[in-house]
């Protein structure tokens, strides 16, 4: 395999980059601003660097496979793709990016929402083969490779009787999960996923051209842990392994309810709004409305089927709904209630949403309205109760995620078209889209946040929604760490500029 000179990869990324400038192109950095000690923007030169670990390129046979992101609607064409096996190897392929001035984007589980994690003619830096677990059970420290994805972590803590708080799907990465966030089941219990994360080692820009592995924790670049829980994804640097602070966890009761139809729609979601929030900590619902029923789905730590039912019955006792409990090891439950990817629509587009008061009738009344004209019966309205809980209390050194007073959070999602069969939603998505932008624009007065790990393209004010106030100490800390903007996308952190 050799590299490509410099002169023919300016040929190659010269057409549809992307909204992607090339590194090198926008470079001049940051002057004025450098709380730099470490060399993050020093003018030093590195050797020149050759790609290393799996590479795929256009004209391989798993190219295609390689490429494709778990949302299809999203279609690109890298330059060249990099299958990290160890950190040496994306040491590597950021120096290349760097000395060659290639747009670059980072990838785990493939799962951005709007093909971010992957560029037309740029290099992709994955690090989903990077699979090591290192348990030290006696004092919960987890330390694993960034390429896990959230089944894999769940399986591996639970083997131990342990957890990290995740997101629900099984096939999302890990990292880019944590990074932005990262809430499910057990939020309320263990707070977000990016509280529970104490340590990472991260690829940073180094120098003029080249790149450096750092260790990163509450006392080594505390500022840029802080960064990294919430505001992680793509932003500062190539995270390689994700270091948690784990907590027991022996077994769960999953609660499962089913009404047919939406008749019970606002009693089923006033009671909930009003109830989840406040209830035991140990409890994590979401609820998820479709065209033609209504699924509550609970999870309660450490509690029996009694005490799930006892908890949730001011919803149950709405209506007849149908309802399973089931008793087991996370681990198990967990892997259980799994949809494989083969049987979920091929597009998405989603629009998330924090809300800190319930939602008065009017609002739950515009749920209802969209989801009986939603243009899939896989769309839905899903929601996470947040409320009294563990995540509103941010962990040792911080969280650049701001979103503890929110009550719930909530996100249309329109699902369509056939995996596979790369046009067969084409008659469905301009419907899909409309359907999306109309549903979250009615509901606008009722939100008042948004999760990055969701993203809202086009939306005035997104830093402050993503982040509240912590915007400016991102841009400072991007300054610090990136401060020529190597890691940029449609809407990355830019640097501090005094
Ligand atoms: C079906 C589905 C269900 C979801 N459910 C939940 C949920 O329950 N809870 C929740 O909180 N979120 C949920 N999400 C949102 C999810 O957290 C984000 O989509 C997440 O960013 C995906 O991460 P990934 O690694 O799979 O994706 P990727 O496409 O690989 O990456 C996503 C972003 O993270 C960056 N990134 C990835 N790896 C790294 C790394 N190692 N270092 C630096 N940057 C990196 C990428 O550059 C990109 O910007 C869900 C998403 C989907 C599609």
């Amino acid at each position: 395999m050799h590299d490509l000179s410099r002169r023919k990869l300016l040929k190659a990324t010269a057409v549809g980059a992307g909204a992607v400038a090339l590194p090198g192109l926008l470079s001049g950095g940051t002057p004025g601003f450098a709380a730099d000690t470490a060399g993050w923007s020093s003018s030093e030169k590195h050797p020149p660097a050759r790609l290393t670990g799996r590479i795929v390129r256009p004209q391989d046979p798993d190219y295609a496979d390689a490429s494709l992101g778990w949302d299809e609607l999203f279609v690109r064409y890298p330059l060249v793709i990099v299958f990290a096996q160890e950190t040496q190897d994306v040491v590597n392929a950021l120096t290349w990016a760097r000395q060659n001035d290639v747009a670059l984007r980072v990838r785990s589980g493939r799962h951005s929402l709007e093909g971010w994690s992957n560029v037309d003619n740029g290099i992709v830096i994955d690090v989903s083969e990077l699979k090591s677990t290192d348990i030290d059970t006696a004092a919960r420290v987890a330390r694993v490779g960034a390429g896990l994805n959230q089944l894999e972590a769940v399986t591996a803590l639970a083997e131990h009787d342990l957890a990290a708080t995740t997101g629900t799907e099984g096939s999302v990465g890990l990292s880019g999960a944590t990074l932005g966030g990262g809430f499910g089941f057990l939020t309320r219990y263990l707070g977000m996923a990016c509280d529970n994360l104490i340590g990472a080692e991260v690829v940073l820009p180094h120098g003029a051209d080249g790149a450096k592995a750092v260790e990163v924790d509450l006392h080594h670049h505390s500022d840029l842990l802080w960064a990294l829980r919430g505001a992680g994804n793509g932003n500062f640097g190539i995270v390689t392994s994700l270091t948690y602070q784990a907590a027991p966890l022996r077994s769960v009761a999953y609660l499962q309810a089913t009404w047919e139809g939406l008749d019970d729609l606002h009693a089923v979601f006033d009671t909930w709004q009003r109830s989840a929030p406040f209830t035991d900590p140990r409890l994590g619902t979401q609820l998820e409305i479709h065209k033609s029923e209504i699924l509550l789905f609970g999870v309660l730590a450490e509690g029996s089927e009694a005490e799930a039912r006892h908890l949730l019955e001011p919803v149950l006792s709405i209506g007849s709904p149908q309802v399973t409990v089931q008793l087991g090891n996370w681990g198990d439950i967990y892997s259980g209630f799994q949809v494989p990817i083969e049987d979920e629509p091929a597009n998405w587009k989603f629009f998330s949403q924090f809300t800190n008061e319930p939602f008065p009738k009017k609002a739950i009344s515009v749920i209802r309205g969209f989801m009986e004209d939603a243009p899939s019966e896989e769309s839905n309205f899903f929601t996470q109760a947040f409320g009294r809980g563990a995540q509103t209390n941010e962990p040792q050194g911080g969280t650049a995620f701001p979103h503890r007073r929110a009550l719930f959070y909530s996100e249309p999602g329109a699902g369509w078209g056939t995996r596979g069969e790369p046009d067969s939603g084409d008659a469905v998505t301009p419907i899909a889209q409309a359907w999306i932008a109309e549903f979250s624009q009615a509901l606008r007065p009722y939100v008042n946040g948004a999760y990055v790990n969701v993203p809202n393209i086009g939306m005035a004010e997104r830093e402050t929604a993503y982040w509240g106030d912590n915007f400016d100490r991102l841009r400072k800390i991007k300054a610090k760490y990136d401060p020529h903007n190597v890691f940029q996308y449609e809407q990355s952190v830019p640097p501090a500029t005094c």
